[in-house]
């Protein structure tokens, strides 16, 4: 796979888009792993250093799911 940006071979792909990432143009952005719910506060568990491509916006909170029957 090649760098989204430059088209070198990439190191990684975007943990967001899926998008190829060389070393010079990998970025990091925190990442929700998960969330879930402790006595009466709901917790999130993020990886702050998930691979980035600098191209895609990733939102900064989740979304809401609408319910799915
Ligand atoms: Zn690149
Ligand atoms: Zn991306």
């Amino acid at each position: 796979m090649d760098c989204w940006h430059c088209k070198r071979t990439a190191v990684g792909t975007c943990r967001f888009c899926g998008r190829g990432i060389c070393e010079d143009h990998v970025e990091t952005h925190p990442y929700i792993l998960d969330t879930f719910r402790s006595g009466d506060v709901n917790k999130v568990l993020v990886v702050e250093d998930a691979l980035f491509c600098g191209a895609c916006t990733p939102r900064p909170d989740p979304v809401e799911l609408p319910e799915l029957k």
